[in-house]
């Protein structure tokens, strides 16, 4: 009997292959290479267990399955049908494609980063983020770095090393992706004081915990979760009036609002109002940048952060600087994506709905009332009206959602009452064909006409311009 070990062929022999080639721009050459060989390993122990000599089609097949499954760990582009907008699992907030574009060519190319054009010296890498900054908020100065986290680590680096920090015991939050309050004061070198208890805290807690010592109070907005019931916490204003005027205000706001878009989320520019001296958010949940932190407030306040040298290790580079100044540019003139899909019509969802499931039979998939939420660490409590598609068939949820996961263009869903659902709010970017054939293709509906059409020339977006340039803003 022939030796079954010589039909396994050799690593170089398959990397001639087409099929296993079309990976190597994909997952480079040797990466490529890498799962040949590993994969070439496993046939080889295969054989030496059964003496079946393999065929050369059933090792392609094994590699490419290797390749495939790589490949789905890359960082790649999804259907959100969650109905949560900023997801952080998901790249909270989409960029707007022309912000995008339009930073392209500098960041492919030189650009003056640091360089003065007036001067022809070495310049802040700020470009007009803070002027654009102070038109939003109404701060004279402001600071970015890497993300939110960054931005509170640097304010407490900078104006509480060795000194104390008042913060309520309801405001000491975990908020995803282990970002904890305490942990980041004791890695400031600052010492936590803790006042009141998780339900309530007054201003005279606040007030009778200020010693010779105590920096700064920080307020944290309750961004993922909300005490119900008896709870009290004095307002920005409210300490601001009572406070020693040498003790910093420092306000974490989180979602970047910017004006008042979103129930239950207050705009920068009203705590500065209410008398805080620091306010700090992200870039990328609501104001819908890049990810980043951005710290606000006087130049007093700011200049101590701007020179401090943790400043040069959480600096951002001009990717971010040059995506935020653009998104910024659109800020200041309209709302941001979340607040754009926040205020889509219900009727116009709808319409988005239908021409998504034309053709499919209602026993199958409907369209049902649902809610959808901004997410992210903003406004935890506040939901909005939105429309869902609800998948009615036999299969178990989560089977169904895994093969969802599995789609060329992976499409993310929920499961609410045992059933797979699909919030139309955040698939509002994506074009009706795309969903439709995604939708075909997981529920096994014949491609008729209607399916494969759909996909070649319907390939409209529901919104036309979510993604592009948001609508007006209403109001
Ligand atoms: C999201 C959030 C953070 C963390 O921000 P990152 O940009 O992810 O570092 C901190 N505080 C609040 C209140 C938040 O909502």
């Amino acid at each position: 009997m022939e030796n079954p070990f010589a039909s396994i062929p050799q690593v170089s022999r398959l990397l001639e292959d087409e099929r296993i080639q079309r990976w190597f721009p994909r997952l480079s050459r040797s990466l490529t290479s890498g799962i040949v060989a590993s994969a070439l390993q496993q046939v080889r122990q295969r054989v030496k267990e059964t003496g079946v000599p393999v065929s050369w089609e059933e090792v392609v097949e094994t590699v490419d399955r290797a390749c495939w499954r790589m490949h789905r760990k890359r960082i790649q582009r999804v259907m959100n049908g969650t109905g949560v907008i900023l997801h952080t699992n998901m790249g909270r907030s989409p960029i707007v494609s022309n912000a995008w574009d339009a930073v392209r060519e500098l960041n492919t190319r030189y650009s003056n980063l640091e360089l003065e054009l007036q001067s022809g010296k070495r310049g802040l890498r700020s470009g007009l983020i803070p002027d654009l900054l102070r038109v939003l908020t109404g701060a004279e100065a402001s600071i970015v770095v890497n993300n939110n986290a960054a931005g509170i680590l640097l304010t407490l680096s900078a104006l509480a090393k060795d000194r104390e920090v008042i913060v309520s015991r309801g405001q000491q939050i975990q908020i995803g992706g282990g970002f904890r309050i305490p942990e980041i004061l004791s890695l400031s070198g600052a010492r936590l004081v803790e006042v009141g208890t998780t339900n309530i805290t007054t201003l005279s807690d606040y007030l009778s915990a200020i010693t010779e010592r105590t920096a700064l109070v920080l307020m944290v907005h309750a961004s993922n979760f909300r005490i119900r019931g008896f709870t009290s916490q004095p307002s920005v204003k409210e300490l601001s009036s009572q406070l020693p005027p040498s003790i910093g205000l420092v306000v974490d706001q989180g979602s970047g609002v910017t004006w008042e878009s979103i129930p239950g989320e207050t705009p920068i520019r009203s705590y500065f109002e209410e008398g805080a001296h620091l306010v700090c958010c992200s870039a990328d949940k609501v104001l819908g940048g890049p990810q980043a932190g951005i710290v606000l407030g006087k130049e007093e306040w700011i200049r101590p952060l701007r020179t401090h040298p943790l400043m040069r290790a959480i600096r951002p580079g001009k990717t971010i600087l040059s995506l935020l100044e653009e998104v910024l540019i659109r800020r200041v003139d309209g709302p941001s994506y979340t607040e754009s899909i926040y205020s889509i019509p219900l009727e116009e969802l709808k319409k988005f709905g239908r021409r998504i499931l034309k053709g499919i039979p209602r026993e199958i998939a409907d369209l049902v009332p649902s809610f959808g939420t901004t997410g992210g660490g903003s406004a935890p409590d506040e939901k909005f009206r939105s429309l869902a598609i609800e998948l009615k068939t036999e299969e178990k949820p989560e089977s169904l959602l895994s093969r969802m996961r599995d789609l060329p263009v992976p499409l993310i869903g929920i499961i609410e009452g045992d059933r797979v659902k699909l919030n139309l709010s955040t698939l509002w970017g994506e074009s009706v064909g795309e969903v439709r054939a995604a939708l075909f293709s997981v529920l096994n509906l014949p491609t008729d006409e209607r399916g494969t059409r759909a996909t070649a020339d319907e390939d409209f977006s529901g919104a036309s311009t979510a993604l592009e340039e948001p609508p007006e803003k209403e109001g």
